[in-house]
């Protein structure tokens, strides 16, 4: 790697931490060997990078079991994290021990609800006996710094988190992709997290890999989105100096980011770009589109490998129930939506009319013929 690519770092919030801009996640550590781990954390070390986040749940303590293993005798040069998907004390308690003997650490800076996906979770962590309470405790004993939160849903589970929960930090997706429809993460749980000086973590820059094409571009991207720190899932010495490398070049500037949006190859000429070219409701139905398959499921032709990649990734955030429910409360005319795209030239070159009878079609679960 080159001597001069070092990491730039950045104040976590109002936490006191300050953090490498670049964080390696700790779920791809499962499929590599206690080596290749050793390996990926001295390349991360070697460019300056300090933070490392993991999670119980990957690999049922596996990823911890190995970070702990090659953690050992420098763990004061990283700021750790885990989580853990336990909604009640006891068992983020038993959780919380479990991490700590499997990082082979007496302390964890940040530890996690994760994937909080419902508000009846919220509720169980907010309610008696929950896991809030018991992470207070653990915070008071200094077996851990903060508290974070995680979800995989709609951004209105970060907004309520962040009134309810005492946080330090959160993780949340960024990437071009995921932007074009849930704009409210940039919009409105960034600003709110700000205002409470919780820290901000961006996971998923590269979309779960779906923008291998041109990682400098997406990760560049997501560097100059908002958020502190961006956690890469990292399995190969390759990928941290390929992450180092644009992390170091810093964030695309407002006519970078522009030319972005209109040549990301996995854009291309179907994912809405929200450019106001369309009515609201149009607009609308593009991003709940997205909640079914990320407007990954095009019916256009690409190679094999990347058809597959698309099939695995589409369901990922498993949405599609939220989106129909939304799109049969927004009480649309279809046959109105459909006349109307039919006159709209999009600048992206998308066939809009046609990609509304698809988005349709995905809502209302029918077939769409493509005749
Ligand atoms: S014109 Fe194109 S990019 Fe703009 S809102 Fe309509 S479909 Fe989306």
């Amino acid at each position: 790697m080159d001597e001069k690519m070092t990491l730039p770092k950045i104040a976590l919030g109002k936490t006191g931490f300050t953090l490498s801009r670049l964080g390696i996640g700790g779920f791809h550590q499962v499929e590599i060997s206690t080596d290749v781990v050793a390996q990926v954390v001295d390349a991360f070390l070697e460019a300056g990078g300090n933070y490392i986040e993991t999670a119980r749940s990957y690999g049922n303590g596996v990823s911890e079991e190995k970070l702990g293993r090659v953690l050992e005798g420098r763990r004061d040069k990283v700021v750790l994290s885990s989580k853990s998907n336990k909604r009640d004390g006891e068992g983020i308690r038993r959780e919380l021990e479990a991490s700590l003997t499997a990082l082979r650490t007496d302390h964890i800076e940040f530890y996690f609800f994760h994937g909080v996906n419902t508000m009846a979770e919220l509720d169980a962590i907010t309610g008696p006996g929950g896991a809030l309470d018991a992470l207070l405790e653990a915070k008071d004993e200094g077996l851990i710094s903060g508290l974070g939160f995680s979800s995989h849903r709609p951004p209105q589970l970060y907004l309520e988190a962040l009134e309810r929960l005492p946080l330090s930090v959160i993780l949340i997706w960024d990437n071009y992709l995921e932007e074009q429809f849930m704009p409210e993460i940039q919009r409105e749980v960034y600003p709110l997290a700000r205002e409470k000086g919780v820290g901000i973590t961006a996971m998923k820059p590269l979309a779960d890999g779906f923008l291998y094409q041109a990682p400098e571009l997406a990760l560049r991207y997501a560097l100059g989105s908002g958020s502190d720190v961006l956690i890469c899932g990292t399995n190969a010495v390759e990928h941290v100096q390929q992450a180092v490398a644009a992390i170091a070049k810093g964030p695309l500037n407002a006519e970078e980011r522009a030319a972005a949006l209109r040549d990301a190859p996995e854009l291309g000429r179907y994912v809405c770009r929200q450019c106001g070219g369309c009515s609201t409701d149009l607009m609308a139905l593009f991003r709940l589109e997205g909640y079914v398959d990320r407007q990954m499921i095009d019916y256009l032709p690409h190679d094999p490998a990347n058809y597959a990649l698309r099939l695995r990734l589409a369901g990922w955030f498993d949405m599609a129930d939220i989106a129909r429910e939304r799109f049969a409360a927004a009480g649309w005319d279809a046959d109105a939506l459909v006349a109307e795209a039919e006159g709209v030239a999009c600048p992206y070159d998308i066939d809009v009319a046609r990609k509304a009878r698809l988005a349709l079609g995905k809502l209302r679960q029918e077939e769409v013929n493509l005749l």
